[in-house]
């Protein structure tokens, strides 16, 4: 029998890493990505095209247990970013973060946010978790959303786990993903596309970005309505 526990996840970070650690896919799909950006490193650790987000209480953490992280000064990209931009849309409850890079990574001091990357969980209009979508900025650069059919089950499995305990205890949390599935929506709808879902039961569905109607397909390419990027 589990032991049930009144706790959110984010009472005990790190139950939380080692309950959502299992590979995103069985190969490294960083090696994959890795050789299209020109800077040699996976476009997800790379602080010029993805800037990390952690909870606070990650952030607690990881500032007594490792010097993998950093808060972000916003000068780590030569580049630059639009610090003012960035730091505007991230949630009350999150801190901006920069790690020593993919070549000093220590994997179990991985943030929240870099075990979910590419995926957030999808929040219908009507307020029900249904599934992974993928942060759709990245469509054209992160290999996993070209090819969604590599996710393994016991990824998909961990994550809506924990994210259902996430969401049972943390109503914030839940309504930040909701909003941001809302703005999935408006952009998909706006670009007459119809939205890849990895249902938490598993399998793949399209929603329809305007009635909400899922329909089942069996893989296939994800079509994202454009090119951006930002923060993660
Ligand atoms: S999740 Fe996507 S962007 Fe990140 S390492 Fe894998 S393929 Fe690259
Ligand atoms: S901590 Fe590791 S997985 Fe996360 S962004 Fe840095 S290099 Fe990538």
């Amino acid at each position: 029998m589990k032991k049930f526990s009144l706790k959110s996840p984010l009472a005990d970070i790190r139950a939380l890493y080692d309950a959502f650690d299992a590979p995103l896919t069985a190969l490294d799909c960083g090696q994959m990505c890795a050789l299209h950006n020109p800077s040699g490193k996976p476009f997800c650790c790379d602080i010029c095209h993805a800037v990390p987000a952690a909870y606070q209480q990650e952030w607690n953490f990881l500032r007594e247990k490792t010097d993998l992280w950093h808060s972000w000064r916003g000068d780590e990209c030569k580049a630059g970013a639009d610090a003012e931009k960035l730091r505007d849309e991230t949630p009350d409850n999150m801190v901006l973060l920069a790690c020593l890079g993919p070549q000093a990574c220590q994997r179990m001091y991985r943030a929240l946010s870099c075990r979910q990357f590419p995926f957030f969980p999808y929040v219908t209009a009507d307020f029900r978790f249904v599934g992974l979508a993928f942060e759709w900025e990245f469509a054209p650069v992160c290999w996993v959303i070209q090819n969604p059919d590599a996710v393994t089950d016991v990824y998909r499995q961990q994550f809506v786990a924990l994210h259902d305990r996430l969401f049972a205890l943390e109503q914030e949390i839940f309504e930040s993903y909701a909003i941001h599935s809302a703005r999935m929506r408006e952009v998909y709808a706006a670009h007459r596309r119809r939205i890849l879902l990895l249902h938490r039961a598993g399998g793949w569905r399209l929603i329809s970005p305007g009635s909400g109607r899922m329909a089942m397909m069996r893989g296939g390419k994800c079509v994202a309505p454009g090119s951006w990027t930002k923060s993660r």
